[in-house]
């Protein structure tokens, strides 16, 4: 058996084109906002990328770029004149932020209605409510993406989500409930992780330890996402020992090319439908 490889960026391609046909036909104006404090590589690599998506589709990117010194007051100065400008629809604080600034307070200080992350407590309340009407964190939803998008069906499925932090594993979990997924949460205290992750049909793997996943951990024929993402001298790595689990699942997600691609496309779609929520309003 070898698994249906689930190409998140063939599916990525074809939402930001949607996204863009949208913002087109429509004639929508959509700004994002983008704000990067200090000189983290990584994070300038994902502001870039984010920056030349929105390009890419029509979303005016407007990016803000603070130094590592700055005070948690000026950020909360651009946050709240950022949440009083009109052509912003989205507001999206590159994480992480340097130590001294409050993470919490600052994702809080954003309006809910512009938070396109879906990191605030507003917006991660309704998702634990079940709303569908949410602007909901987008590495989550773009697992339940590819897995609509790949005809997978979730309700009444087994779902394990191993990692529980709140941009994924939490979120993630919560979203596969609202699909009426059976859903375990597996996590740094779990005991003995592998008689979790073999009941799963779909497995959703958010941990940050390379290849912690093998195949003697997962079940025949189960589903397999694999979030995590390490930089090595081979390439890109995941969560998940790719060659042997492919072997014995029925679909699973390449990193790179899995959940990655479609982090960014959902942060279009956050943006896209924020701005029409804005627009019905005034
Ligand atoms: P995190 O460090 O905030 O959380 C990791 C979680 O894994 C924790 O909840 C912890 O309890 C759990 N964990 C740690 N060791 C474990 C173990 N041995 N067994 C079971 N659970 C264990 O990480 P995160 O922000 O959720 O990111 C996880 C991974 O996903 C990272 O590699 C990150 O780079 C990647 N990531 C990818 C994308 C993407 O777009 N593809 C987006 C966000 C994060």
């Amino acid at each position: 058996m070898s698994a249906v490889i689930l190409d998140g960026k063939a599916i990525a391609a074809s939402i930001r084109q949607e996204i863009k046909q949208e913002i087109e036909s429509k004639g929508i104006k959509c700004g994002l906002a983008v704000v990067l404090v200090g000189e983290d590589e990584a994070s300038k690599v994902y502001v870039k990328n984010k920056i030349k998506a929105c390009s890419d589709v029509g979303i005016k990117s407007y990016a803000y770029y603070l130094q590592k010194t700055a005070e948690e007051d000026e950020l909360l100065q651009l946050i709240d004149a950022l949440n009083n400008d009109s052509n912003i629809h989205g507001i999206l604080v590159q994480l992480p932020l340097p130590s001294h600034i409050n993470e919490k307070k600052i994702i809080s200080a954003i309006n809910p209605q512009k938070d396109v992350d879906g990191f605030c407590a507003e917006n991660m309340g309704k998702l634990f409510l079940g709303e569908t009407d949410v602007l909901a964190p987008c590495t989550p939803s773009g697992i339940i993406e590819i897995l609509k998008r790949s005809n997978i069906e979730i309700s009444g499925k087994h779902a394990v989500i191993v990692g529980r932090s709140n941009i994924v594993g939490k979120p993630a979990a919560f979203m596969m409930l609202r699909e009426n997924a059976t859903v375990t949460i597996a996590h740094s205290k779990t005991k003995d992780l592998k008689s979790i992750t073999s009941l799963a049909d779909i497995l959703i793997v958010a941990v940050g330890k390379q290849e912690l996943i093998d195949a003697s951990m997962v079940k025949k024929g189960a589903v397999v996402i694999d979030v995590g993402i390490h930089r090595t001298e081979q390439g890109l790595k995941g969560d998940v020992k790719f060659g042997e689990v492919s072997k014995i699942a029925s679909a699973i997600t390449p990193v790179p090319g899995g959940v990655g691609p479609m982090t960014i496309a959902m942060l279009l779609q956050n943006t896209l439908k924020a701005a029409k929520a804005l627009m019905e309003k005034q």
